[in-house]
């Protein structure tokens, strides 16, 4: 398989270099040259087999071609069950089962698990460096802690993200560096943006990123949604909590190679980039608003190229996707309501998810349908328990997190203090 740039102005590439390079030269975003399609299994099998049976069309002919089983069973290690709610007609697919609890920590195991191998034959550490606001900064964290060959430098908003959050981030071994940076997300975002951007630094400390639109971390997120439709016995009729829209789009090529999934629905908070678009006006990417759903607080979804290209234009894109936006006061309203009516807790994240399912209910949609559920509540505590009255339970994984020594260390929004930084890192 070969990869294009969604500006259609770069060479094309083989995946290696797509996963490598990130970003396409043009500026755009890799994706497949021509959607494969892939002959159903019987039977869903194995998280980790579905996955090496998806993707292989998409790494035929690239040196990874020979590995996939073994970075599949390596970024698959936790399973993505889709449980019945106790909500009518209603199925909960559980994404969150991961060191960090949020689905991402699959696409930053698998990325990990290609670039590791990738890299074989290199002489010096490749340092991955993340802009986070949470979730994606203790996932890449989480996936690259003590592998050899790697670092990773986390860079987060010093005091902006939650208590657990900042816990997390700090409480990798040696190669895995948190930075609490004196500044907002956006200071953090051009510390990394000037780092990849300076050659000279470059050639003293080889460095990498690890964002939304890594073809590395949007394949795999194909996988659990090819799964869990082979299990239902009819169409996946799917509600895609969403930002960036990587997992959207993960769902719908999921969708477009020939799994059994049926009208996919985005629900955002109230940041309403999409909704608007959905509904008809012009594209128009502006600032994100802060929410209580923090994970999906974009204004600018990085992802919104790929799935324009997928259908080829704007009218196509709002003939195959639906996309509501869901305020705070909504996302606690149902959060407090679900836990005292059938004790079903979410996150706010996953709670957007339901509240668009409520309204499909109201408009008189009948059908089966399967929210994603993105991250799991204890990740939210402060925001989650004061709305259902009692304690959420933390799982295992996240509890062992919690339970190590976090360290982080301060830094300017500077970026010559953050390449000497950089350059001191022995
Ligand atoms: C990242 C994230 C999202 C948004 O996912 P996108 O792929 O960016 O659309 C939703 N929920 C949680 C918990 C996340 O961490």
């Amino acid at each position: 398989m070969r990869y294009v740039s969604t500006r259609g102005a770069a060479a094309t590439v083989g995946l290696s270099g797509a996963i490598a390079a990130g970003l396409a030269p043009d500026g755009g975003l890799y994706v497949p040259e021509a959607m494969p399609r892939v002959d159903m299994p019987r039977s869903p099998g194995s998280l980790a087999g579905t996955a090496a049976h998806m993707l292989e069309p998409f790494f035929a002919g690239d040196p990874l071609a020979m590995e996939l089983p073994a970075i599949c069973a390596e970024a698959f290690a936790f399973p993505a069950p889709r449980r019945e709610l106790r909500i009518d007609r209603a199925y909960l697919l559980e994404l969150f089962h991961g060191p960090t609890a949020a689905f991402k920590d699959f696409g930053a195991r698998f990325l990990a698990a290609c670039l590791v191998r990738l890299r074989r034959d290199a002489d010096r550490p490749l340092t991955i460096l993340v802009a986070t606001s949470g979730d994606t900064g203790a996932a890449v964290g989480a996936a690259f802690d003590g592998v050899p060959g790697m670092r990773v430098a986390i860079l987060y908003p010093d005091q902006r993200v939650s208590p657990r959050q900042a816990h997390q981030l700090g409480s990798f071994g040696d190669n895995v560096r948190a930075l609490r940076v004196a500044g907002s997300f956006d200071d953090c975002q051009r510390l990394v943006k000037a780092a990849l951007g300076d050659a000279t630094l470059q050639a003293d400390v080889p460095l990498s990123s690890a964002n939304s639109i890594s073809l590395g971390r949007l394949l795999p997120q194909m996988a659990y949604f090819g799964r869990a439709a082979l299990s239902a016995t009819q169409r996946m009729n799917t509600i895609v909590p969403t930002g960036n829209l990587g997992n959207a789009v993960a769902c719908l090529w999921a969708r477009e190679i020939g799994f059994p999934i049926g009208d996919v629905v985005f629900a955002c908070n109230a940041n309403e980039t999409l909704p608007e678009f959905f509904a008809g006006r012009p594209y128009r990417a502006r600032d994100a608003v802060a929410t209580i759903a923090n994970a999906m607080d974009v204004g600018a979804p990085s992802n919104f190229e790929r799935l324009r290209h997928l259908f080829g234009g704007d009218e196509a894109t709002r003939l195959h996707g639906h996309a509501e936006s869901v305020d705070d006061a909504e996302i606690r309203d149902t959060i407090h309501r679900h836990a005292a009516a059938d004790g079903e807790v979410f996150c706010p994240h996953t709670a957007t998810g339901i509240r668009v399912l409520e309204r499909l209910r109201m408009a008189g949609d009948e059908r089966e349908w399967t929210m994603a559920a993105t991250a799991h509540p204890a990740k939210f505590d402060t925001i989650v328990e004061p709305l259902i009255g009692r304690e959420v339970e933390v799982p295992d994984a996240l509890k062992a997190m919690l339970e190590r020594e976090s360290l982080a260390e301060p830094m300017a929004a500077d970026s010559r203090v953050f390449s000497e930084w950089l350059r001191g890192w022995q």
